[in-house]
């Protein structure tokens, strides 16, 4: 019977089926963690007596609360005590527990969704869980990735499997031409404004047709990684000769690369497989795209206008980020930029915000957050910090930065910032601060005029 690429890879993992009373267990190959959701998961076993199951495959790396600034003596400024110490006990806790760690000494911290790939720890067919929603960027190696709570991040360190039901699949395609200057992450916020914020809920999507495959792995790691902003449980790309050539040659890829890489063509969707849900989308018809509201799918096309409210919370969020609607969302005043997040922060992001910013000057306060010290240390043999520096923007150290702002770098409150992250709830960037999401084109566009830009105005201006 044909299967899809989901059904595979859920197939290769279960130890014991679901039933009509009982969840499945489902095994992880993969386990990443960070600072912010182990603490609590590892009191949790200490106080049961029990260890790790698989240190083996257990990562770990400090990015949430991590301060994207270093002092002139070398010293890291937290943002509060508890900052540190969470970054101390996650240390603490995986030296004791034989945990592969990526503190600040490694070439390879930064954000955990970066940080995994870049090791070719993220393979093809694998299982991966983190305590974090956005653990679905790894699907874009054909992995069944997805965030997990504290409890069962415990649960995870202590049996390497979960208990979960089996998610309905959806195949989103995206076939056609997309527009000069359309990227991978106007590609998301377009499916997910068609889609809706809920539309994937209780759904493993599956992005299909030639866009995607046409996509480097930084950009299909874009659009997987806010498979959850559409609700959806995961989402995944069938791994090709892209994905393959992406991991060889890094610290986790197969030893016996060719017998890995025939299995992994077998994770395709067969011909016939059924879908629970299918969905199909023009290129043509996606332009660069921002966020109005304080959700990921309120979403329109940069050169709209702000739609009519069609609910009080619509309203409640229109009233939040001081828009209107029926105006234009291009034109409207931002005051800070954000360029980064596990969304945007990698080596293609990076050059793309470098190539518009090249000779421009920003005019409002822009900060460029690297994903890993790696993509740092790449980007600066490119010279793209100096780019950036010379644009006037802050160039800073790797991590979740602005995203979340764990770390304390956060807005003013009122201030509006077009940010490359994946969230624009209510105060995600700080007290008051209004969000709007866009690709690292537009933000960089953004930088420069002071207002949302359509990037492809700057080229016209130039
Ligand atoms: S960049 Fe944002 S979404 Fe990604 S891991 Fe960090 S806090 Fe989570």
């Amino acid at each position: 019977m044909p299967k899809t690429l989901f059904d595979k890879v859920w197939a290769r993992h279960i130890v014991t089926p679901e039933t009509a009373t009982h969840p499945a267990v489902f095994y992880i190959d993969l386990h990443l963690i960070h600072e912010v959701t182990s603490p609590q998961a590892f009191t949790a076993l200490k106080e049961r007596s029990l260890t790790v199951r698989r240190p083996d495959r257990t990562l770990a790396t400090i990015d949430h609360s991590t301060p994207t600034k270093i002092n002139s003596d070398g010293s890291r400024p937290y943002v509060t005590a508890q900052a540190e110490r969470q970054v101390q006990t996650l240390l603490g806790n995986t030296r004791a527990h034989g945990i592969e760690t990526h503190g600040w000494e490694s070439e390879n911290r930064g954000i955990v969704h970066v940080m995994g790939p870049e090791l070719g720890a993220t393979q093809p067919g694998m299982s991966i869980v983190c305590g974090d929603s956005h653990t679905s960027t790894h699907g874009a190696f054909g992995a069944i990735a997805f965030g997990i709570g504290t409890t069962q991040v415990g649960h995870v360190l202590a049996t390497q499997t979960i208990l979960m039901r089996k998610p309905k699949t959806m195949a989103i395609h995206v076939n056609g031409e997309l527009g000069a200057g359309i990227t991978p992450k106007d590609v998301i916020l377009h499916i997910i404004a068609e889609i809706g914020v809920g539309g994937g809920t209780g759904y493993a999507l599956e992005y299909r047709g030639n866009v995607f495959e046409d996509m480097s792995m930084d950009g299909r790691m874009t659009v997987c990684n806010m498979s959850i902003e559409a609700g959806a449980r995961c989402g995944m790309i069938a791994p090709d000769e892209v994905t393959f050539n992406y991991i060889k040659g890094r610290k986790f890829a197969p030893k016996d690369y060719a017998a890995a890489c025939e299995d992994w063509r077998s994770l395709r969707t067969d011909n016939g497989a059924v879908f629970d849900k299918e969905v199909r989308i023009k290129a043509e018809d996606i332009k660069p795209m921002v966020t109005y509201g304080t959700h990921p799918g309120m979403g329109i096309a940069i050169d709209n206008f702000i739609p009519k409210a069609g609910t009080k919370a619509d309203q409640a969020a229109l009233d939040y980020m001081r828009l209107s609607s029926g105006a234009a969302i291009a034109g409207t005043r931002a005051d800070k930029v954000f360029i980064g997040s596990c969304t945007n922060s990698r080596l293609d992001d990076l050059r793309a915000a470098a190539a518009l910013l090249k000779g421009q000057t920003v005019t409002i306060e822009t900060i460029i957050v690297p994903g890993s010290a790696l993509i740092k240390a790449q980007a600066e043999a490119e010279g793209l910090d100096a780019i950036f520096t010379a644009a006037g923007a802050q160039w800073r150290e790797a991590g979740c930065s602005m995203c979340l702002g764990m770390n304390g770098d956060i807005g003013t409150p009122g201030d509006l910032v077009v940010s490359t992250s994946n969230r624009n709830f209510m105060g995600r960037q700080g007290p008051g601060v209004r969000t709007v999401l866009a690709s690292p084109e537009t933000a960089a566009a953004s930088a420069i005029t002071g207002v949302i830009t359509d990037p492809r105005k700057i080229g016209e201006a130039a």
